[in-house]
């Protein structure tokens, strides 16, 4: 696997890639550059800019230096030839499937995914015309039959929000390219620190950086990176890529920018006309949690070890679904893909259920009650009586969401002030 990128290896690329100390002012520190528009040299710098002959800002709801740190950043800790920064995870997904969709065209999707995203794919996409079909991708078998000379994209979490479910990312990029579509995947739960999908054959990695990659709970954002890899013309399926774009005076952005269309095309022409662009403030914040990234990632995932241990042993608990477990039935797959560490977001079910759920969450000091995850702050949550609220009793349970189901984000506090936490909490619940 290739560790080194451009001769240095992830650590390295987490603190420097796409990065230099400011030419003018020496500032070691990427610069916040809070400004929505940039000076033009002359009418001819103009007007090679807005032709995208030259590299250069114009203004900022396309590209903002501060961000293009971020995205290059991204892109050289995923392995990708480009990226493109988002105002929040779910536009990185709008952004992702934007150049690839139609109205009346269809992707591929998993069923285990992060519960905004179904809603998103199976209701709101539906105002594009946007159709989704849902599969186990347990069943590479079902994802094959599901998956066409038509499907435009196969989308999945490399590592499932809130379940811990392991994908066979080589297995789905085999189907993916058999039937010529790109592989999407969904990477924020594992980071490009324990899992590089792009390496396992994935065309576009998408990220919410709300979570581990800023990694305190301060910011909203999201990024699509490119693998650069895919062949956008061979199967006249990917128009706005591959044949001249009506949206942008009849450029063809595969001929023109090569294995930088896909990106080119995200600002030039998704991020142009949809606008939902990442503040610099918020590339900065990142920027700076993406500095600890690996120091962090390790340590989440070895107290996310420790703690699903306990939580096992504990008579309260009925499961535990953490691939980090020998008896889970991810665990091979976890060891393939997620060599580093299993993450630090798991499920348990409680044998009290409903009650014992809701007790749960009231009953802990430490771990915050609230709806987020990859926070240095342990964090929980109780889906049945917050986020799947309105759903049905069968929804919930098909979404892995059912009442007795409580969701875990492992912090970096002391693992046995953790665990004493959640003995206290579940000693105290009636029996
Ligand atoms: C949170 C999350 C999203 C959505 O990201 P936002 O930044 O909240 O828009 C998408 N996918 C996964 C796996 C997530 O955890």
């Amino acid at each position: 696997m290739a560790e080194k990128l451009h001769g240095y290896g992830f650590e390295t690329r987490m603190l420097h890639a796409g990065a230099q100390p400011d030419p003018i002012t020496g500032a070691r520190q990427t610069p916040i550059y809070q400004s929505s528009a940039y000076v033009f040299h002359d009418a001819d710098h103009a007007a090679s800019l807005f032709n995208l002959q030259t590299f250069g800002f114009i203004y900022s709801r396309l590209t903002n230096p501060t961000v293009a740190v971020l995205e290059e950043r991204l892109a050289s800790l995923e392995g990708g030839r480009g990226a493109t920064c988002t105002a929040s995870g779910h536009a990185a997904q709008i952004l992702a499937l934007f150049p690839l969709m139609e109205p009346g065209a269809r992707f591929v999707a998993s069923n285990r995914l992060y519960g905004g995203s179904v809603t998103q794919f199976s209701k709101t996409f539906q105002k594009f015309g946007w159709g989704c079909d849902f599969v186990d991708i347990d069943d590479l078998d079902a994802v094959k039959r599901a998956v066409n000379g038509e499907t435009r994209a196969l989308f999945c979490e490399s590592l499932t929000n809130p379940a811990g479910i392991v994908a066979d990312l080589e297995g789905l990029a085999k189907i993916a390219a058999d039937a010529g579509c790109p592989l999407v995947v969904d990477n924020t739960i594992a980071t490009p620190f324990l899992c590089r999908p792009i390496e396992w054959g994935a065309t576009l990695v998408i990220h919410s950086t709300t979570k581990f990659l800023t990694g305190n709970g301060t910011v909203i954002g999201g990024a699509v990176v490119d693998s650069g890899g895919f062949d956008w013309s061979s199967s006249g399926r990917f128009k706005s890529l591959a044949a001249p774009e009506p949206a942008y005076h009849g450029l063809s952005f595969q001929e023109t920018f090569g294995d930088l269309a896909f990106t080119t095309y995200s600002h030039a022409v998704s991020l142009r006309d949809l606008g939902p662009t990442l503040a610099p403030q918020n590339a900065f914040l990142t920027l700076l949690g993406i500095e600890t990234l690996a120091l962090r990632m390790e340590r989440h995932c070895a107290n996310a070890q420790k703690v699903a241990a306990f939580l096992a042993a504990h008579p309260a608990v009925a499961w535990v679904s953490y691939p980090g477990l020998p008896g889970s039935r991810y665990h091979a797959l976890a060891q393939k893909y997620l060599p580093r560490g299993h993450g630090a977001l798991f499920t348990i079910g409680l044998k009290g259920g409903y009650a014992a759920g809701a007790g749960l969450v009231e009953k802990v000091n430490l771990f915050s009650h609230l709806a987020n995850i990859g926070d240095a702050k342990s964090l929980i949550l109780h889906p049945a009586s917050t986020t799947h609220r309105q759903l049905s009793e069968a929804q919930r349970s098909a979404a892995g969401a059912g009442d007795e189901v409580v969701r875990l984000s492992v912090g970096l506090e002391t693992v046995d002030d953790l665990i004493a936490d959640l003995k206290q909490a579940l000693d105290a619940l009636p029996a």
